[in-house]
């Protein structure tokens, strides 16, 4: 017990000194981050249009692979991919030569990463920080590979949770998904409806993030990945319209710190794998039925356990603006944390929401 104890304190200890370091916002509900891939010309022409009408950020996710020196026709030019970094969308790295990211390869990652850093430098773009693994080809020794090179944030597919062909996926769970292994909650197709995308951006919700995978608009050279003009404007509608938050994968760094990752990279892999296997959510919340108890649970998780709101939303189910007007309600805001004599007997409490513990 004792021994528990002082773990617990130095788990706490180690948490907070992070926390310091990096002021982060909670995650608002409706998060969502739009990513493009391929270096295609339709990114220029067609997309970069409609998220100017909607003053959406996003990531274009760059490759000088396929036939990208020839073929202007189907891919943007350097000028082009320039253009956007001056409108303000963020430049990723996607391999020099869309390289997969396996075993076998990994010797090679270093030099295709810098190839299209190179690249950037020379147009007057900073060196990206973000990646998207090329044909969605993950590998555990690709990791401290991208960290070296500066990458904080990486994407991957929907895989190997969901089958490719559908384009489903997985909200990101920051905490539990490795920063450099971010699932995509969607991943457009040619025969994906309105109830596709709705679906992968609903998920967006207690905590979660919805980050999207979008190649050509329309894609030419990778027919199985296209997507049709007015379903996109569609799409991006239907985000503008619900109050969205649609971001570039950088600015995650406001919500998350890309420096904390999980014991086990493939740790939530497991976990959702299973829950699709047998047919169940990994949704695990209750909220107290009264207001004494809900007062009391409150000040548990804000003002001893130092919850941020998506951690409370995740462990109550309640929505961010729900959460925000109880703290109000019950005076629970910027609260100090209470003092403890070292002779008072220890205060031991329940930790909602079956997270690490993190307080003593
Ligand atoms: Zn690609």
């Amino acid at each position: 017990m004792r021994l528990d104890n002082r773990f617990v304190f130095a788990a706490a200890l180690l948490v907070v000194l992070s926390n310091q370091l990096v002021a982060l916002e909670p995650i608002p509900e409706k998060l969502v981050v739009l990513t493009f891939d391929d270096s295609v010309r339709s990114h220029f022409t067609v997309v970069r249009p409609i998220l100017q009408k909607y003053d959406f950020g996003a990531t274009f996710f760059v490759t000088e692979g396929f036939d990208f020196p020839t073929n202007k026709q189907d891919y943007m030019t350097w000028e082009q991919i320039a253009q956007l970094h001056k409108d303000g969308f963020e430049i990723g790295n996607h391999t020099r030569d869309h390289m997969g990211v396996t075993a076998k390869d990994l010797p090679k990652l270093k030099e295709q990463l810098e190839g299209i850093a190179i690249r950037c430098e020379e147009h007057g773009i900073p060196r990206p920080t973000s990646f998207a693994f090329p044909g969605n080809a993950i590998d555990e020794g690709g990791l401290p590979i991208l960290r070296e090179h500066g990458i904080r944030f990486a994407r991957r597919g929907g895989a190997p949770e969901y089958p490719y062909e559908r384009g489903r996926g997985s909200a990101y769970e920051p905490g539990l998904d490795h920063p450099l292994l971010i699932p995509s909650a969607g991943d457009a197709r040619p025969d994906w409806e309105m109830d596709d995308f709705t679906n992968a951006v609903a998920q967006a919700q207690r905590g979660r993030i919805a980050v999207l995978q979008f190649h050509g608009v329309p894609d030419n050279a990778h027919p199985w990945v296209h997507t049709q003009p007015d379903k996109f404007e569609a799409y991006m509608r239907y985000l503008a319209l619900g109050g969205f938050r649609v971001i570039a994968m950088r600015d995650l760094e406001k919500y998350v710190d890309w420096d904390v990752t999980p014991q086990k990279y493939d740790g939530v892999i497991k976990d959702r794998q299973q829950a699709i296997a047998n047919h169940t959510s990994r949704d695990n919340y209750r909220w107290a039925n009264d207001r004494d108890k809900s007062r009391a649970w409150l000040e548990n998780m804000a003002v001893y356990h130092r919850f941020s709101t998506s951690e409370i939303c995740s462990a109550t189910g309640l929505p961010a603006a729900k959460v925000e007007q109880l703290l109000t309600d019950f005076q629970l805001v910027d609260q100090p944390y209470p003092t403890h004599q070292a002779d008072e007997p220890l205060t031991v409490l329940p930790y909602p929401g079956g997270r690490h513990p993190r307080l003593s």
